[in-house]
């Protein structure tokens, strides 16, 4: 293979782009580099990215501006790089439509390993024709991808030919009423019917169903849900738990996540 995908980076700050582009190609990405918002638009527009890393605080516009223009002719992937305190940034670049953030201070493994997320669970991309897609070796799974055994399923290293029912029969799944959730596979299904998440999203309500009828802190989802520490960033679980809300709950009329009070929140049967 070529290339793993091509990252547009878009930081100010030049010991964290040269890092960033010395990891990702020996990673095996190509990469682009704009040290402001105004450059970061052009450059993001004027080319075909894979995804696109998004420094938050940058001259001339800054990355949720940059972001939001994005917004308006691509869909291309963006995980944000935010400030550590900055709760409010990481909300309006959700709601901007970013598809991820990570706190500045990170280490380089999760960056990593969020960005093969998210080009492994990128549906086939309409423009760049056939091929064009950037799965991973693990395998091509989509989270709301169409019918298995599509052509987009192609590059996916498992030979399942399952429909959304027998899914639910596989080893793993777990189940609470009409919601299942497939971790091997990164699927969500309100019935038979496909739910697209982010990352986080999804890794939000597989804690939550892991651990159904028990109520969980905030800290205990953030913890389990990320894997690392989020100190003082808690209420970003809030956020998660809203955007599932509206992608399950307010769509299929169901009540999944349940808000306890100055304690959490809890995934009850029914
Ligand atoms: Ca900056």
């Amino acid at each position: 293979m070529d290339t793993h995908g091509r990252i547009l980076i878009v930081e100010d700050e030049e010991k964290i782009a040269r890092f960033l582009e010395l990891e990702l190609t020996h990673e095996g990405y190509e990469v682009g580099k704009a040290a402001d918002g105004r450059s970061a638009l052009d450059m993001a527009l004027a080319s075909t990215w894979d995804l696109i890393l998004l420094d938050v605080m940058l001259p001339q516009l800054n990355g949720l501006e940059v972001l939001r223009r994005v917004r308006r002719e691509s869909d291309v992937p963006v995980i944000l790089l935010t400030a550590r305190d900055a709760v409010m940034d990481k909300v309006s670049g959700l709601d901007a439509g970013a598809n991820d953030y990570i706190t500045k201070p990170f280490a380089i493994e999760e960056l990593l390993a969020r960005i093969r997320v998210i080009l492994r669970t990128r549906p086939v991309r309409p423009a760049a024709g056939q091929g064009g897609t950037v799965a991973g070796q693990e395998g091509g799974a989509t989270l709301a991808s169409a019918a298995p055994g599509a052509p987009g399923a192609g590059t996916s290293a498992s030979p399942v030919s399952a429909s959304a029912s027998s899914v639910a029969a596989d080893k793993g799944v777990l189940r609470v009423g009409q919601v299942t959730l497939d971790p091997s596979r990164r699927l969500v299904h309100v019935g038979e019917t496909p739910v697209e998440l982010t990352m986080r999203e999804f890794e939000v309500l597989r804690v939550l169903m892991e651990n159904k009828d028990i109520v969980l802190s905030r800290e205990k989802i953030a913890n389990l849900a990320c894997g690392y520490d989020y100190m003082g960033e808690t209420n970003i679980v809030d956020v998660y738990v809203r955007h599932l809300r509206a992608k399950i709950d307010d769509r299929f009329g169901i009540k999944l996540v349940s808000t306890v009070r100055g304690v959490g929140y809890v995934v009850r049967e029914g």
